[in-house]
């Protein structure tokens, strides 16, 4: 399996520490507003691809922080005039909420920074024991980044290029522009007391803290959107490796941007849309499915025509199934699994993945005949990416309408009545009228079923 690895810049073939088993942590939501779909396409990315190692034999130890504690979550909350922690209470609910309506698996663990001060204390000892933390009289705790000699090798920029950049917020306290805090003197908003007074951890030292408590001083992957490489992604690496002298992560995997109206989504631009804004109209597997057409890697650029052409090739799909119950086993076709896993185990390259998929859909119908083997094997491998998990019935009534399912109900048999009594004129209307509002009936086997259509 080959992995595009962000520490070396390559594709680069992937030697897990322990045979088979692969220990993976995943930066998490900062929960203090819902969820918007930036954060999804990340989440769904990574969700997909365990999703796919899990079934392709491999032991994944999944992850994934929370980060409750955060001047935003300060801020929200002294609007909110609520305390910090009961803010983050109520959006980690949302975002479990809205992650399981995505269908995303849950992390193995889903730790909490306000659960791991001792553990970033500590850390934060160990580098001001060893000369890498420092503070000046009564300023924060400060990272010394000039004493870490791979500083900026994941982001690919020099300290000098970092100090030119980065003019906007002088703190005289700092040795050098890239110095960043470890522990924030405060006595406002949510404090601990520490060895350097009141206050509370900076952002980067919890994720170097958690993820050596769960996966140990040096473990397989870390991830995280691209917006994190720099800063927070580089100085885990300068915390992690100066605290313990190891590697810390062997792999760095980033997933690409997302743009809407060509611009960066983002709450300053008051362009973002929720994760509860999408589902009102689309399926959740149509946007998995949309994310999943583009490379993890590669930007996205969100719109309601790319979520709709991803509906069309779902919506064939599922149509394969309605009628059909799948047998549990795996049949000979040994050409398109073998091809699936070979693009699946090229860097996760789910685009090609989906057109292999296609392809095999296609092959699937023929002459009215469907291969029931074949059948079986498209829901498997369609299930190892998440999709095709809802039954066909649930998955053609998706998103709002304007009826209640009675009253849709009522109008079937309204119009098997007229038929039968060979009103065509007032079934057509019945069915006309219905098509008009979005609500499509077909009829099959002498029954009727009726599907919502956008
Ligand atoms: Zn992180």
């Amino acid at each position: 399996m080959k992995i595009f690895n962000s520490l070396t810049k390559k594709k680069e073939t992937f030697i897990p520490r322990v045979h088979k088993k692969i220990d993976l942590y995943v930066c998490g939501m900062t929960v203090y507003d819902d969820i918007h779909i930036g954060h999804a396409r990340t989440f769904i990315n990574f969700d997909a691809i365990i999703k796919f190692l899990r079934f392709a034999g491999w032991e994944v130890n999944y992850i994934r922080n929370i980060t409750d504690i955060d001047d935003k979550i300060i801020e929200a909350a002294r609007e909110a005039k609520i305390s910090a922690l009961d803010l983050s209470r109520k959006y980690i609910n949302e975002m479990h909420k809205d992650f399981d309506s995505l269908g995303m698996m849950r992390p193995n663990k889903e730790p909490k920074v306000s659960d791991h001060i001792n553990e970033i204390i500590e850390m934060i000892k160990t580098l001001e024991n060893k000369g890498y933390a420092y503070s000046k009289e009564d300023s924060d705790v400060y990272f010394d980044v000039i004493k870490f000699k791979e500083y900026g090798k994941l982001s690919n920029r020099t300290l000098n290029q970092i100090e030119s950049a980065e003019r906007i917020d002088i703190d005289l306290n700092k040795n050098h522009e890239a110095d960043f805090v470890l522990w924030k003197k405060d006595t406002l908003g949510i404090t601990w007391p520490s060895p350097w007074g009141q206050g509370r951890p900076g952002w980067h030292i919890e994720c170097s803290a958690m993820s050596m408590k769960y996966l140990g001083e040096e473990f397989d992957i870390h991830g995280g959107g691209l917006d994190l490489k720099f800063p927070h992604h580089e100085n885990e690496i300068a915390q992690s490796r100066c605290a313990t002298n190891k590697n810390f992560a062997s792999y760095w995997m980033h997933t690409g941007p997302l743009r809407i109206f060509e611009k960066k989504m983002s709450k300053s631009l008051k362009n973002f849309l929720t994760v509860k804004d999408v589902l009102k109209n689309f399926h959740p597997e149509v946007l998995r499915l949309f994310f999943l057409l583009t490379h993890y890697r590669s930007p996205i650029s969100y719109s309601e025509e790319g979520l709709r052409k991803a509906k069309i090739i779902l919506d064939k799909l599922y149509n394969l199934f309605e009628n059909e119950k799948v047998i549990d086993r795996f049949s000979k076709d040994k050409t398109f699994i073998d091809n699936f896993f070979s693009s699946m185990e090229d860097d996760f390259n789910t685009p090609k993945a989906i057109q292999l998929i296609q392809n095999y859909a296609q092959s699937i119908n023929q002459k009215g005949e469907i291969n029931i083997e074949k059948l079986s094997n498209l829901k498997m491998i369609l299930n190892s990416l998440g999709l095709l998990e809802d039954h066909p019935n649930n998955y053609f009534k998706y998103g709002s309408i304007d009826f209640l399912v009675d009253e849709i109900e009522n109008f079937i048999n309204e119009r098997a009545e007229a038929r039968k009594n060979k009103n065509f004129k007032l079934a057509d209307k019945i069915r006309d009228d219905l098509l008009e509002k979005g609500i499509l009936l077909e009829d099959l086997d002498g029954k009727t079923i009726w599907k919502k259509i956008s």
